[in-house]
């Protein structure tokens, strides 16, 4: 029986997993993960073979094609990964794999290369542990050699029969995360990420129990251990107790009965007590999550992350949708709607939300770098065909458009000669548009806030980006698990910045929302609805649990409470004071 221990790190999401460990290194995380069909494995293990099978012939066609007058370390190298390929870890053991576990090809081989590559970094010699390399260029071409032999294929949904299992990885990006949404993986542990990076933000959308910024103990966790991820508190439990599994086990029992009862607020008005209506729109990556938003009957979409159909989409110009592929996915987040408002931003690429797999940002901080608005303006070219399918999908319903991280009134200028241009385009082709478009802007810089009039004198609407407002207000990087305690949105400063917003907004009647990560926290609804917020938008995991806040309070009762923590400056004295506020009694 291997010991229990405990890790700590950043809660990003809800809830329990439970499951077994599977520990995925950067360069695993590449290949595929899905679970072959039963009827599948034979045709699964034919694939493997193919694929060794090209590798040896491709191996013994090097070697003989090498020139009289190669070095001789040219031939031996070809020699070693030879041998390499004929090992048992690539002739033998993943074919087991593949029967006895169902992984695909792919995930079979890497399983046990990872084992063994693992085993090189103690050995002591030098020579042997270079051999490391060979092992790596050899499974390389295993990998490329199954590319071609089969057409990649999604991850797909576990069988009953299978162990639940849970990705261990050292650094999950935003793009290696959305190969996850739709996988039979339960849960996620990741060595880094903050609360508010993306991939947080989209493995709270799989809706899966996840802890990031667990770095120095993440090698504690071994392949197939057992795990339980406690979401809700940010704890990993590594080779749990009988005891202490099934009080986890209990647990998630009543979670999801709690899960179960909410469920009924649905189709009720999200109204507070005293009678003030409340927008709850839903912030959505892909036209697919149209379905649960309208399952749980938000307002609308206030936020439509665009630049998420492009990333992990192969590299450089490559990964951009053209104009027609953009129009069909925002054209069918718009039908889905019904006629619902779908706030579609531009895209917002840049800092962690990197375009093209293969495309690394260079710049010491990509953040403060060209991205959002920054990066269309620099590609006008990839910016109109954007505007063009926007408006295009505009025709089908009701669609707003929203500039991602504007600091600049000419930026909003450039932006809207462009959007212009792509109308007159488009009146010239004779193709139907929403004429009256509204168009609105990100509050997510400082400056913006400092200088909004800027802003409400060009645009039709604001939405504020608490996650991006609260980095660049108190220079965290949202991403960085060193600095992940300082990032705080309950900050006095932030509170200023979102007074702020909010009251200009209401004095120039201007609608204002909220789709940072702030509106998704239903601890801070009452904070926000008692600053004036009237509009939130969150990931529609969260919308009726942020409902049954709204149903709860009574604004005659909280503006007068948050009057009085506008007040306070010390951050413990502000969290003290949120936290009474969100526990009061006010019964529905
Ligand atoms: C924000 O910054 O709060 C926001 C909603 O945008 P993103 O998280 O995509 O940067
Ligand atoms: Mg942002």
């Amino acid at each position: 029986m291997k010991a229990m221990f405990s890790l700590f790190g950043i809660p990003v999401s809800q809830g329990i997993a439970i499951g077994r460990a599977h520990v995925i290194t950067n360069t695993a995380m590449e290949t595929l993960h899905y679970l072959v069909p039963e009827e599948e494995i034979e045709g699964e293990v034919r694939r493997l073979e193919t694929a060794l099978l090209a590798v040896r012939e491709e191996l013994t066609t090097l070697r003989s094609d090498l020139p009289e007058d190669a070095p001789a370390e040219l031939g031996a190298l070809i020699d070693v990964h030879a041998l390499v390929l004929a090992d048992e870890m690539f002739s033998k053991e993943p074919f087991n794999t593949i029967r006895a576990r169902r992984y695909n090809a792919e995930w079979a081989l890497m399983t046990h290369i990872e084992e063994v590559s693992a085993k090189f970094d103690s050995i002591s010699d030098p020579y042997l542990r270079e051999r490391k390399a060979d092992l790596e260029q050899v499974a390389e071409r295993v990998i490329k050699a199954l590319a071609g032999v089969k057409e990649e294929k999604p991850i797909v949904a576990s069988e009953s029969d299978q162990v639940d299992l849970i990705v261990v990885a050292y650094n999950i990006s935003p793009a290696d995360m959305l190969k996850f949404r739709e996988s039979f993986f339960k849960g996620f542990v990741s060595g880094t990420g903050g609360k508010n990076s993306h991939s947080a933000i989209i493995a709270r959308g799989t809706n899966m129990p996840a802890v990031f910024a667990l770095s120095g103990s993440l090698p504690l966790i071994r392949q197939n251990d057992w795990l339980v991820v406690d979401a809700d508190t940010g704890v990993v439990i590594v080779n749990p107790s009988t005891l202490v599994l099934e009080q986890y086990r209990a647990k998630q029992v009543t979670q999801q009965k709690a899960k179960r009862r909410l469920s009924r607020l649905k189709k009720m008005p999200a109204q507070t007590k005293d009678g003030t209506a409340i927008g709850l729109m839903a912030n959505i990556e892909f036209p697919e999550d149209c379905y649960t938003v309208v399952d749980n009957n938000a307002d609308g979409v206030g936020l439509f992350r665009s630049e998420f159909l492009f990333l992990g989409k192969g590299s450089g110009v490559d990964s951009f949708l053209d104009e027609q592929e953009q129009f069909e996915a925002y054209k069918k987040a718009v039908t889905l709607m019904k006629g619902k408002p779908v706030t579609i931003r531009t895209l917002d690429i840049g800092a962690d939300k990197v375009v093209g797999s293969t495309e690394k940002s260079s710049v010491l901080n990509p953040a403060l770098g060209r991205r959002g608005i920054r990066y269309s303006l620099s590609e006008p070219d990839i910016f109109l065909v954007q505007l063009r399918a926007i408006l295009r999908a505009s025709a089908f319903g009701s669609v707003r458009l929203l500039l991602p991280m504007i600091s600049h009134g000419s930026e909003i200028d450039q932006a809207l000669g462009l959007l212009d241009k792509a109308k007159d385009q488009l009146r010239t082709q004779r193709i139907a548009f929403d004429e009256a478009i509204q168009v609105g802007a990100m509050i997510e810089v400082p400056a913006a806030v400092l200088s909004l009039s800027l802003f409400t004198s060009r645009l039709d609407f604001l939405s504020i980006g608490t996650n991006d407002l609260i980095q660049y207000a108190l220079a965290i990087d949202r991403v960085d698990p060193e600095v992940v305690h300082l990032y705080n949105p309950l900050h006095p400063a932030v509170l200023m910045l979102l007074k702020m917003t909010v009251e200009h907004a209401n004095k120039v009647g201007k609608p204002v929302s909220i789709c940072g990560e702030m509106a998704s926290d239903h601890q801070l609804t009452r904070l926000l609805l008692g600053l004036g917020v009237r509009h939130f938008s969150m990931h529609p995991a969260q919308l009726l649990k942020v409902k049954q806040e709204v149903l709860l309070s009574d604004l005659t009762v909280l503006a007068p409470k948050v009057s009085h923590i506008l007040t306070l400056v010390e951050d413990s004295e502000i969290e003290v004071a949120v936290h009474d506020l969100h526990q009061e009694e006010m019964s529905i």
